[in-house]
């Protein structure tokens, strides 16, 4: 779970635009509402859905699998395979279905997936979590054998490998959510994987600096740009961007189209899973 002040600040600021439009609408109004509203999120923290009303005004459902997936939580003990219940708004499990199913067509050489571990979706806090619309991912494994964890800080693994699955399956996360903080992000982030429902529609800002940190890591691990990941698009982020999009066979402009976007990050998932550069 993210206790980062950046992440809450963001929720701060927006408060009060919250409140003009989804927090009338209320939370059932909100995935209406969230996908019209783009752009307007300079430093890249822009959660947009902290219910005016606070946790009791969400309409949370309890699941203790994603699309037939079991998701347990091992902050307590691991490998523990205890049911849990956990809860969230219908609009943003839906988005985890979309999600599982990307991820298990972009993964499919592992297997299928055989659980996911969480820290945490809707948790009694502000911010995106309280509203039911955030996930924390913290492990992935499959029935081939391979697993991906968050929760061991695996994106600064020694193993190359390692790292590009990280990013992999990062890459699948940004396809259905735009605010997705790593371990590259800070070190609140060094052990799970955050997605939210904040400034969406997906795309790639140059001014978010997850977004930003996101590309570095990918062109470094891909590529071998040797970028520092310090979350600032300047021009040598931005010539091994061009490079990545052209390596890709990327057309179109993934900053203001999310199927662009989409588009890229299926392929360097893809490319991440089979554990090849580009
Ligand atoms: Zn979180």
């Amino acid at each position: 779970m993210e206790s980062s002040v950046l992440e809450n600040m963001g929720q701060v600021t927006r408060r009060s635009f919250v409140v003009g439009t989804a927090g009338v609408a209320g939370l059932a109004g909100l995935a209406a509402v969230a996908p019209g509203i783009a752009g307007a999120d300079p430093i890249g923290h822009g959660p947009i859905s902290e219910p005016a009303e606070g946790p009791s005004a969400a309409a949370l459902i309890t699941f203790q699998k994603i699309d037939g997936t079991p998701v347990y939580y091992w902050r307590s003990n691991r490998p523990n395979t205890t049911p849990r219940n956990w809860q969230a708004t219908q609009a943003f499990y839906n988005a985890l279905v979309a999600w599982i199913r990307d991820l298990r067509s972009l993964s499919a050489g592992y297997g299928s997936i055989s659980y996911l571990v969480s820290a945490g979706f809707y948790v009694n806090k502000p911010g995106e979590h309280g509203a039911g619309t955030a996930m924390d991912l913290d492990h992935v494994k499959w029935s081939g054998g391979n697993s991906i964890s968050p929760l061991d800080k695996h994106h600064a693994s020694t193993n190359a490998a390692i790292r590009k699955r990280y990013l992999a399956t990062e890459a699948v996360c940004r396809r259905r959510f735009r605010y997705v903080l790593d371990g590259w992000y800070n070190a609140d982030h060094a052990d799970h994987i955050h997605s939210d429902f904040g400034g969406m529609p997906v795309r790639v800002l140059k001014d978010s600096e997850s977004d930003t940190k996101f590309v570095q890591a990918m062109c470094n691990n891909f590529r071998g740009a040797g970028l520092a990941i310090d979350g600032v698009w300047g021009p040598a982020t931005q010539s091994a961007f061009n490079g990545a999009k052209s390596a890709l066979a990327v057309t179109g402009d993934p900053h203001t189209s999310s199927a662009v976007w989409q588009g890229m990050l299926s392929k360097i998932a893809q490319k991440g899973f089979a554990n090849q550069g580009f």
